[in-house]
């Protein structure tokens, strides 16, 4: 067979092949492993989502291809969103474009943007298409490591400025994935005169703006004043209503950047299932009350796990937004000897922070995407098989 495209070697190689290969061993052996690493929401799309989703899809008028850009009604939802949210101003017709999921959208911008030899800016540990959407697209990531003394922020002013200057894109997210740090306006403020000052693309991924505790209301990048002139942001129907398999998401702000991902689209997929849409939509103009629902579920978890660390000798705050908990590997481990050592010690799986990045080296991520019955068995086991460790 002939050789793939030479892109395809630029993807990283799968990392947790041992891992993988011990929890299919565990498992074939009849052992009851808890995985506290998916970071898809365990809990079922709320019904009303599903019954517009039972009503329009026995509309023949949805069964023909989509507009690729997204229905104006679904891009007047986000719009809407946007303006009681945030007091954000979008015209749905030239600042919304419909994605069948953000990741979608998120790895395609690169395709809009990025000729050879471009640099992205990346942030270190992070969600891992950035930088792949990067590769793919025949750029090179730049690295801006997130550390803890940061505040798990890239340090803008740390950035060489001959790699500015040549950048493109300057990847964000917050709250962030997998550290789960947030970002204050200010900041993204900050962003705004860096990207102009460099003539900067800002991509702002605001995947988790709903999984926020405590009253706490993560800001959106396009509040801040100008970040229309210089970004978008990605957003989804996935993570706050349930709907990672639907495929809805959507990216708003800059005109020149939505209608290029727009026309992009248009070439290579033919946009959302309408009824899918509608859906979306149906979960975009309802009244708050689900997400209230499942930040109080999502914040119990966190506690718990939080609390079951802590006694183990973890020195832990609890993150104000995502469902994720960053921890550090206690001292002597690598994040993978760690990730291996409580699935062979306790049938708990966790994610070696290495998985997003060189900087995740020294972490681990647990989700908190399972209920709280198998969080505590979790603990226990973890508790029993391990004991306490050192920092
Ligand atoms: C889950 C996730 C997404 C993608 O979600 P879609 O289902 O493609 O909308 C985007 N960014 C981050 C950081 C995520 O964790």
């Amino acid at each position: 067979m002939k050789p793939q495209a030479n892109r395809m070697q630029t993807l990283p190689p799968y990392l947790f092949a041992r891992i993988e290969k011990m929890i299919e061993e565990k498992k074939a052996q009849g052992i009851d492993i808890i995985s506290l690493g998916i970071g898809d929401p365990d809990r079922p799309t709320p019904d009303f989502v599903i019954d517009k989703m039972i009503e329009q899809v026995k509309n023949p008028a949805n069964h023909q291809y989509p507009s690729s850009v997204g229905m104006l009604s679904y891009r007047t939802g986000v719009a809407d969103w946007y303006r009681k949210k945030y007091q954000v101003d979008l015209d749905p017709q030239t600042e919304v474009v419909a994605l069948i999921g953000s990741k979608e959208g998120i790895a395609n911008i690169n395709y809009c943007y990025v000729n050879p030899g471009d640099i992205n800016l990346v942030p270190d540990p992070g969600y891992p298409v950035y930088g792949i959407g990067t590769l793919l697209a025949g750029g090179e990531p730049y690295y801006m490591p997130l550390l803890k003394e940061n505040g798990f922020l890239p340090d803008l002013q740390a950035i060489p400025e001959e790699v500015a200057k040549k950048a493109k894109i300057l990847w964000l997210n917050y709250p962030n994935n997998p550290t789960g740090a947030v970002a204050t306006l200010d900041f993204f403020r900050e962003v705004v005169a860096f990207a102009k000052e460099y003539d900067l693309l800002v991509c702002h991924d605001h995947a988790y703006s709903e999984l926020a505790f405590d009253g706490y209301r993560p800001p959106s990048f396009l509040q801040a004043d100008g970040a229309k002139e210089v970004g978008i942001e990605f957003n989804s129907l996935s993570k706050p209503f349930n709907m990672t398999g639907w495929r809805i998401g959507w990216a708003a702000g800059n005109k020149e950047m939505i209608e290029t991902l727009g026309r992009y689209k248009s070439n290579v997929d033919s946009g959302a299932f309408q009824a899918v849409q509608y859906a979306g939509l149906a979960g975009l103009a309802s009244d708050g009350s689900f997400i209230e629902k499942m930040q109080k579920v999502y914040a119990e978890r966190r506690d718990l796990i939080i609390a079951g660390l802590n006694s183990m000798g973890w020195n832990l705050i609890a993150p104000a937004a995502t469902f994720y908990i960053w921890a550090p590997v206690p001292k002597g481990y690598s994040s993978e000897g760690f990730a291996e050592f409580v699935l062979e010690r306790a049938g708990v799986v966790v994610t070696p922070g290495n998985g997003y990045g060189a900087h995740g080296e020294g972490y681990f991520r647990i989700s908190l995407t399972i209920e709280k019955d198998r969080i505590e068995e979790a603990l226990t086991r973890m508790k029993n098989a391990l004991g306490k460790f050192e920092f």
